[in-house]
């Protein structure tokens, strides 16, 4: 029996396992020496103690457990844990018996380091990876989710695994997503997107590849790989609404554009472009710089010059030349050239804006002949000097002439008042074109006023019209050319009162509008003006009246204008007249 037992032992020995058998006290009763050595213990000091005595630490790792379930459901239990004491895993088999506890243990800590390691690479892969990784048995139920997944779905593992991938899948996609999911289970690689919601309600778009998990060549479960493409789809988004207000601008721009690439080919004209030339985009677009139909044959120099400015990047702004329509004829325009760069800083090629100058440049002729009119009134009032001279002998020899043949009498009288009138004009003429001449003094608006006042009284008086007379109180002296305004007020009392012609009242105001300017009314109940009248008001000879000259307001206009100062008008037909002057005291 001894022998037997030797002999059992020997072959325990034998054993390339560690090899230890406790009775039911757990105390020691055999340990091997490859036990021992794994251990590092003397195998006759452990003989008859008490494993939980001698290896302590072993309590709160996973052999006591495993051990206590062996005895005590009497199965054979099978783990690996790792023994920190010793910094070594352990592969474990114990096996129960009537006596106790027989363990068969070996060092795998080398294996267990080559497997983690690899399970370790893995695992990193799995949770620290920038994109949602997770997977699902067959029926889409979530096993595992990476930290990734929390964040972008907001859901804890605990509220996750176990739950469908339907609860995160928004409605619309839900059958997108059984459908390729599906196809996942069948072995199949999937890829697409589709809308998910976070625990918080907020609409997350995904990237999903789907693939399958395949263990001995079977599918077992699905992986989940899932990108947040929101905001690159916003991204995408906007830069699209951008590029389609650069295309608005471009399209609605109301100077002709053209787009073109580095191969100096038309790659885009706008609206203004068909309007202002002629031509349809379809005949343009397309067609290279050198062989559009809208450059006159003289100015392909300037063309190649301005290309290769704009090639070496640089601007050309207001560059003005010609240009032809479709029907041939001449557009004045101005080119304003500019290279377009990519965003990698590259130039893909240029936009000219045309600026149809043909308008422009007919004001600035015009401002040429404004020029020239006045040049030719100045003229004119130099003409007028001396041509005054001359009526007065002419009017001299007619009075002579009257008085000899009193039977010519009536067409002397119309030489004489048709003479009157070539006078009148003259005089006005001198004034209108001689204001540089004009003396600015100091003078009492109120004494000036006065003095016009009383050379119309006669007439006023004649014509049954009440000329009162408002001053506000106060200092109205302003700096003014005296005969100047005297002249302006003459013609617009004259006016009033030849607008009352069954008589009236004709009020002459002045008031201060504030300590820099002053104001003076003409306000006459008179005929009024209709609105045919009001807008042609000022211009030379326009006039109304059988007699009269027309260029009594554009002379004073001239004036006022002349003193810094602005006329106002407000009237209505048959309903009076008012005329404000506002003046600068001091100019
Ligand atoms: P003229 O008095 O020689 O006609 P004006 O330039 O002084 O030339 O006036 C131009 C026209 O404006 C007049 O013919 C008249 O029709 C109108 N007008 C000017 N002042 C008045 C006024 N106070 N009331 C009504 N019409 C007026
Ligand atoms: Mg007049």
């Amino acid at each position: 029996m001894e022998t037997q037992l030797e002999n059992g032992y020997e072959i325990l020995e034998r054993i390339t396992d560690g090899f230890f058998a406790v009775d039911q006290q757990w105390n020691f009763t055999y340990v091997n020496t490859e036990a021992a050595r794994l251990l590092f213990r003397n195998r006759d000091d452990l003989i008859g103690k008490n494993v939980w005595d001698e290896f302590p630490e072993a309590i709160r790792l996973p052999f006591f457990e495993h051990y206590h379930k062996a005895v005590n459901e009497q199965v054979p239990v099978t783990f690996d844990a790792f023994f920190d004491p010793l910094q070594t895993w352990f592969g474990v088999r114990a096996y129960p018996s009537p006596n106790g506890l027989t363990v068969y243990f070996r060092d795998i800590t080398e294996e267990k380091m080559k497997s983690t390691e690899k399970d370790q690479h893995y695992q990193s892969l799995f949770h620290e990876n920038p994109d949602a990784v997770y997977s699902f048995d067959l029926l889409g139920n979530y096993l595992n989710i990476n930290k990734a997944t929390k964040e972008l779905l907001g859901y804890s593992e605990e509220e996750l695994l176990g739950q469908s991938y339907k609860i995160v899948i928004s409605e619309e996609d839900m059958e997108k997503t059984v459908h390729h999911f599906n196809l996942a289970v069948s072995g199949l690689p999937q890829r697409y997107k589709i809308h998910t919601i976070h625990k918080d309600g907020s609409i997350i778009l995904l990237d999903v590849t789907n693939l399958p998990i395949i263990v001995h060549g079977e599918v077992v479960g699905v992986y989940g790989i899932g990108k947040d493409i929101t905001a690159q789809k916003q991204a995408e988004e906007e830069l699209q609404t951008t590029s389609q207000q650069l295309q608005s601008f471009i399209e609605n721009n109301a100077d002709p554009i053209f787009i073109y690439n580095m191969d100096n080919e038309v790659v885009q004209v706008n609206k203004a472009f068909e309007e202002t030339f002629g031509w349809l985009k379809q005949e343009i677009v397309g067609k290279g710089l050198y062989s559009l139909p809208l450059i006159p044959a003289n100015k392909w120099n300037e063309v190649c010059e301005l290309d290769a400015i704009v090639k070496q990047g640089k601007h050309v702004i207001d560059k003005e030349t010609v240009r032809l329509r479709k029907d041939g004829t001449r557009l004045d325009v101005m080119l304003s050239i500019s290279p377009i760069i990519d965003a990698k800083g590259n130039m893909n090629g240029w936009s000219t804006t045309v600026r149809d100058v043909t308008e422009w440049k007919k004001s600035q002729e015009m401002l040429q002949n404004t020029e020239k009119l006045s040049i030719a009134g100045q003229l004119a009032a130099g003409i007028a000097h001396e041509i005054r001279n001359p009526i007065t002998a002419i009017k001299g020899f007619l009075q002579l002439m009257s008085s000899a043949h009193d039977e010519y009498k009536d067409y002397f009288n119309i030489i004489s008042s048709e003479i009157e009138r070539i006078e009148q004009i003259l005089s006005e003429l001198l004034i209108l074109a001689k204001p540089q001449v004009s003396k600015f003094e100091r003078k009492d608006i109120k004494v000036l006023l006065a003095q016009v006042i009383t050379l119309l009284d006669t007439q006023a008086i004649l014509n049954n019209v009440e000329i009162v007379a408002e001053y506000q109180p106060g200092v109205t002296y302003i700096e003014c050319d005296e005969n100047q305004l005297k002249q302006v007020f003459i013609n617009f009392i004259k006016n009033s009162i030849e607008a009352m012609p069954n008589g009236g009242r004709l009020v002459v105001k002045i008031s201060k509008v504030n300590s820099e300017q002053i104001k003076i009314q003409f306000i006459d109940g008179g005929v009024g003006m209709s609105k045919e009248t009001l807008a042609k008001l000022g211009s030379p000879f326009y006039t109304t009246k059988e007699n009269g000259t027309g260029l009594g307001f554009m002379i004073s206009r001239k004036i006022i204008e002349n003193h810094f100062g602005e006329i106002c008008i407000t009237s209505e037909q048959n309903n009076g007249t008012t005329i404000d002057i506002i003046l600068p005291i001091r100019i």
